[in-house]
C-alpha cells in the first residue's frame, strides 16, 4: 500500500510547458483516473510518476519519500501501456514470469505468482499459448498479469483499453474493476480519454486540460456539481446542454424560448446547463428550451432527441417518453430548477 503525492509538478519539453503545476494527493489503495482530451498531458503526468520522464519542477513523493531522482526501476511501480508490448516468442506463462526471472526470484515463487495472476485474470487455460494466438483482450490481460506478478506498490495504466473493439472494451473494463476489488491495497492510477471508463472505474477522477487540473472528485461529485463549464461538458454522455441565458429579476430565460425559471442567482449573464435526461417535454409557453427537432435516435431503452435550439446551439434531450414530433417540427422542453447548472458567463465558474 502506497500513497503518492504530487507537489507543484511541472514538465517542460524545451520551452513548451506541458504540465503546468499539478498538486495532487493519491491515497493508499485508491483508484485514481486521469481523464481529459487528447494532448492535455495525461500520459506525461503518468510517466513522471513512473519515472519515465524527468520532472522539470516540483516534487514527487511515494510513501512520504521524495523520488524525483529515484530511477523508474526502483520506484516499485508497474505500468501497463496501450500497446501490450508482449514478447511474441514467449508463452503467456513466460511473458508473465519474465521480470521475476530477470530478478532471479526462486522458480517456485515465480510459479506461484504467475498462477495466481493467471487465476485473477482468467488466463489459466492460455498459459502455454503464444501472444499471437490470443484475442486483443486476452493479450491486454497478459500485459496486466505481467505487471501484477511484480507486486507493485503503485499500478499505472495508460489507456489500456483503447486498442480493443467496443465489446472487448466493456468486458475488459469489467475485468479491471474486478482486478481492483481483488487487489484493494494496491494504489492504481489509470489514464483514459473516455469519460465512461473514468466514471465506472474511479474512486476519484482528476479532470485535466492543457496541463492543469480542472477538478478532482468522485464520479458523482463531478457529474452532479461540476466546478466549471469545462468539467460540465466533459463528464457525461451525451454531453450537458449549455446555452447562454439572461437572468432578469430572478427569472432565467433563454433567447427564443417563451418560458422562464425562477432562480436564486444575482448574475445577469450566465451559461445555463441542463443534462439531457433532465429535460421534460412540455408546451411552448412553459418551455425553457425550444427548437427544431433534427434527429430522433430510437435506442430501444430510450430515445435521444437532437434539436437545434432557437438560440442557435445543437442540443439533445433524453425524454422519458419518445416525442411524437418528426424531424423539422418544433419541440419544447422544461426542467426542474433543482437540476440546472449555472456558470458565470465570463469566468465559466459554477455559480
Ligand atoms: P495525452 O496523454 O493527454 O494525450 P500527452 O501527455 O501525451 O497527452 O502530451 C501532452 C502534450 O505534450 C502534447 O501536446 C504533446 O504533443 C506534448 N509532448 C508529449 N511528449 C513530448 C515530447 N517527448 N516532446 C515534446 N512534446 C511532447
Ligand atoms: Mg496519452
Amino acid at each position: 500500500m502506497s500513497d503518492v503525492k504530487l507537489q507543484a509538478i511541472k514538465k517542460n519539453y524545451g520551452k513548451v510547458e506541458v504540465i503546468k503545476g499539478v498538486d495532487l494527493e493519491i491515497k493508499k489503495g485508491e483508484f485514481i483516473v486521469f481523464v481529459g482530451p487528447s494532448g492535455c498531458g495525461k500520459s506525461t503526468l503518468l510517466r513522471t510518476i513512473a519515472g519515465l520522464e524527468e520532472i522539470t519542477d516540483g516534487k514527487l513523493y511515494i510513501d512520504g519519500v521524495e523520488v524525483n531522482d529515484v530511477p523508474a526501476s526502483n520506484r516499485g511501480i508497474a505500468m501497463v501501456f496501450q500497446s501490450y508490448a508482449l514478447y511474441p516468442h514467449l508463452s503467456v506463462y513466460d511473458n508473465m514470469a519474465f521480470a521475476l526471472s530477470i530478478a532471479k526470484v526462486k522458480i517456485s515463487e515465480i510459479d506461484k505468482a504467475v498462477r495466481s495472476a493467471a487465476d485473477i485474470l482468467q488466463l489459466t487455460p492460455y498459459l502455454e499459448r503464444l501472444p499471437r494466438d490470443l484475442s486483443g483482450g486476452q493479450r491486454q490481460r497478459v500485459a496486466i498479469g505481467r505487471a501484477i506478478v511484480r507486486q507493485p506498490k503503485v499500478f499505472l495504466f495508460d489507456e489500456p483499453l483503447s486498442n480493443l473493439d467496443a465489446a472487448l472494451r466493456v468486458s475488459t473494463r469489467i475485468e479491471i474493476a474486478k482486478l481492483k476489488q481483488s487487489m484493494p491495497d494496491t494504489t492504481m492510477v489509470y489514464v483514459t480519454h473516455d469519460q465512461v471508463e473514468a466514471m465506472t472505474l474511479a474512486d476519484r477522477i482528476v479532470v485535466l486540460s492543457e496541463g492543469h487540473i480542472e477538478q478532482v472528485g468522485s464520479p458523482l461529485e463531478l457529474y452532479n456539481r461540476p466546478k466549471n463549464r469545462f468539467v460540465a461538458e466533459f463528464i457525461g454522455s451525451p454531453k450537458m446542454n449549455l446555452v447562454s441565458a439572461k437572468i432578469t429579476d430572478g427569472m432565467l430565460n433563454v433567447e427564443g424560448s417563451k418560458g422562464s425559471l425562477k432562480v436564486d442567482c444575482k448574475e445577469e449573464n450566465v451559461f445555463f446547463g441542463i443534462r439531457p435526461e433532465h429535460l421534460v417535454l412540455c408546451d411552448e409557453n412553459d418551455a425553457i428550451l425550444s427548437g427544431v427537432l433534427e434527429v430522433k435516435e430510437e435506442l430501444g431503452e430510450y430515445t435521444l432527441a437532437h434539436f437545434k435550439g432557437n438560440e442557435g446551439s445543437a442540443l439533445v434531450a433524453k425524454p422519458i417518453i419518445s416525442p411524437s414530433q418528426k424531424p423539422g417540427d418544433m419541440i419544447h422542453f422544461k426542467c426542474d430548477v433543482k437540476n440546472i447548472h449555472l456558470f458565470d458567463a465570463k469566468t465559466e465558474l459554477r455559480l
